[in-house]
């Protein structure tokens, strides 16, 4: 399995609309941030998208993406869904399933209430079979799809994990009763907004300090804004890094590969 970081950025991408700062002015494209998203490539050819932002279509011709067999959806905020209508030509050949929890599942009726009702033969809308993400999970061909609910603020979103591997965006926290779900992992991509801490987002030291008491080997920082650039998270990161567990920012076009795969158990 390999995943691709299509997006690494918070809600308003870096750089962020008319501002002046250095990191939005930065000519490292690292500086670039997408709105946060994620494709998993599965062993078998599986393509599965997390969250279709604002951006998803521009991440799709940069990724080259020409098939998806399902998207899944941490929650229905503005930078994480509003790219959906743009998955349309990968619709044509058959409908995509799209999973959700209830309330996102629910948001996105309306939002994208033509979609479901189109209102005339051949109109072009977006296939989408919009789906509940059951709460031991799905398999999409042989890639096994674990959700984890989180929490973002007091809104209960989801985090998904495959194998020894989690991606757990827009998180300020984890409930004990989730805590089991994520035993094992080894990798862990996670919310670190910023230094400072945040109302409805981990910082970057309380993500260091969560995949640690998780027992992470890898930290993957991500959803960040325009505090630092990449150069400097590098070392901000580093400081927070221990022997057990390396914490690093995650950039967009970044890939991990896994190896020794246990989602094809
Ligand atoms: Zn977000
Ligand atoms: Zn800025
Ligand atoms: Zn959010």
């Amino acid at each position: 399995m390999r995943v691709l970081f299509l997006g690494t950025g918070t809600s308003h991408g870096v750089p962020v609309v008319g501002c002046p700062c250095p990191v939005c002015r930065s000519a490292d494209p690292r500086d670039s941030r997408n709105r946060a998203s994620l494709l998993v490539r599965g062993d078998g050819g599986e393509r599965i998208l997390i969250d279709p932002g604002p951006e998803f279509r521009l991440q799709a011709l940069r990724a080259g993406i020409d098939r998806l067999d399902a998207v899944l959806v941490t929650h229905a905020h503005a930078d994480h869904i509003h790219g959906l209508d743009d998955v349309r030509p990968l619709t044509r050949e058959a409908p995509l399933p799209v999973w959700a929890d209830p309330a996102a599942r629910a948001e996105l009726e309306v939002r994208f209430a033509y979609a479901f009702d189109p209102p005339q033969p051949g109109g072009g809308v977006p296939r989408i079979l919009l789906r509940e993400m059951p709460p031991d999970g799905i398999r999409v061909g042989g890639v096994e799809v674990r959700p984890v609910p989180i929490l973002h603020g007091i809104l209960p979103i989801l985090g998904f994990r495959f194998g020894d591997f989690a991606y757990l965006t827009d998180c300020s926290g984890i409930p004990e009763t989730s805590r089991p779900l994520l035993e094992g992992v080894r990798v862990l991509a996670v919310d670190g907004l910023r230094m400072r801490p945040h109302p409805t987002h981990f910082s970057i030291p309380e993500a260091a300090e969560t995949a640690r008491s998780l027992g992470a080997r890898e930290a993957w920082i991500i959803h960040i804004c325009h505090d630092h650039s990449h150069r400097d998270l590098e070392g901000l990161c580093s400081d927070l890094s221990s022997p057990d567990c390396t914490v690093r920012p995650a950039w967009d076009g970044m890939e991990l590969e896994f190896r020794d795969d246990r989602t094809a158990d």
